[in-house]
C-alpha cells in the first residue's frame, strides 16, 4: 500500500466519518468542510490524480458517478449540488489519492476558482 492518507482511511486505520461504501469507493465527511454537507468519495484502489484516468481503471469514476446522485439523494441534497475534483499544484490537491468533494446544502458561489 503507498503511504497514502485515502488509503489508510479506506482500509481503518485512520477513522473516518463514513457515509457510503462498496466493493470499488469509500464516501466519507471531510474533516474540514467547506459547505454544509461536503463528502469526499473515492475510489479503494489507489490512483493519484485525476490525471492519472485511464482505461485501465476509468470504470471506477463511472461507478463513482453512479453513486454521487444516491449519495445526494441521502445527503437531502434536493437543491443542487457541486463536484469538485482537486488535479495538481495549481488546483491545490492536498492529498495525492483522487478524490471528489461533494459539496451542497446550502447555496454556494457562482465563482469555482
Ligand atoms: P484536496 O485539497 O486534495 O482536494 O482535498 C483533500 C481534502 O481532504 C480536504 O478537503 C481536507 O479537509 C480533507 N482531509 C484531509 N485530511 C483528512 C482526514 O484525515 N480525514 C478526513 N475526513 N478528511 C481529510
Ligand atoms: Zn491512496
Amino acid at each position: 500500500m503507498p503511504d497514502c492518507l485515502f488509503c489508510k482511511i479506506i482500509a481503518g486505520q485512520i477513522p473516518s466519518a463514513k457515509v457510503y461504501e462498496d466493493e470499488f469507493v469509500y464516501a466519507f465527511r471531510d474533516i474540514n468542510p467547506q459547505a454544509k454537507t461536503h463528502v469526499l468519495i473515492v475510489p479503494k484502489a489507489h490512483i493519484a490524480s485525476c490525471a492519472d484516468i485511464n482505461g485501465e481503471n476509468s470504470s471506477v469514476v463511472a461507478h463513482i458517478f453512479e453513486v454521487i446522485p444516491k449519495i445526494a439523494e441521502c445527503e437531502g441534497l434536493k437543491n443542487g449540488f457541486r463536484v469538485i475534483t482537486n488535479c495538481g499544484p495549481d488546483a491545490c490537491q492536498s492529498v495525492k489519492h483522487l478524490h471528489f468533494h461533494i459539496l451542497g446544502g446550502e447555496q454556494m458561489s457562482e465563482r469555482m476558482a
